[in-house]
């Protein structure tokens, strides 16, 4: 089993990444932020939570957060294994993601952080935001909000996995093919 957590702020080209990765690891994908945005499209009593804190570029409370994840978890019960992407988000998502895991047995085998630099993010965002019909990728002020979240909430997950010497930083500038060369070989060696 490879349990990855695929980390780094928003606009660093996690989904991409995941996709790829999906395809040639043959792992689940779980984007918390592709569920939220699922629920909210059906509308449905969660979508309708986490609607709010989603278009202020906040994030959704953990309970609710931690929940979707699990669900999603226990619904995959014959995975090869798991790519997180946006998903831990706080250090107490992380800490419920290791209990989960732990009980099934099938730890988290590493976090492999995207790093880019405030700017280029920003300007990766705006241009998805021309085609992604997504409200958070259109406004720089959420935009910035949500870089801000990820530094002040986001990032000490990082050190919480360096703890356990399971955290890497992988060069997020290049070409989609170069950075998805960088991880393979960072997962490769896991
Ligand atoms: P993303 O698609 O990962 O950029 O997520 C879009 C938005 O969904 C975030 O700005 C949050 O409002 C919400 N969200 C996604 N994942 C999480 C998470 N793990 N914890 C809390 N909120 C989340």
């Amino acid at each position: 089993m490879i349990n990855l957590i695929l980390f780094g702020p928003p606009g660093s080209g996690k989904g991409t990444q995941a996709a790829k990765l999906v395809e040639k690891y043959h792992l689940v994908h779980i984007s918390t932020g592709d569920l939220f945005r699922f629920e909210m499209g059906n509308n449905t009593p969660l979508g309708q939570k986490a609607k709010s804190y989603m278009e202020k570029g906040q994030l959704v409370p953990d309970e609710v957060t931690v929940g979707m994840l699990k669900n999603k978890v226990d619904a995959n019960p014959n995975a090869k294994g798991f790519i997180f992407d946006g998903f831990p988000r706080t250090i107490a998502q992380a800490e419920a993601l290791d209990r989960l895991m732990a009980k099934k047995d099938s730890p988290i085998s590493g976090l492999l952080a995207l790093d880019v630099d405030d700017e280029e993010i920003t300007q990766r965002i705006l241009l998805r935001g021309k085609t992604s019909g997504r409200s958070d990728d259109n406004d720089e002020r959420i935009i910035r909000n949500r870089i801000e979240v990820y530094k002040s909430e986001t990032s000490p997950v990082f050190d919480y996995y360096a703890q356990s010497d399971k955290s890497q930083k992988i060069n997020g500038f290049g070409t989609i093919e170069e950075i998805f060369a960088r991880l393979c070989t960072a997962i490769d060696s896991l």
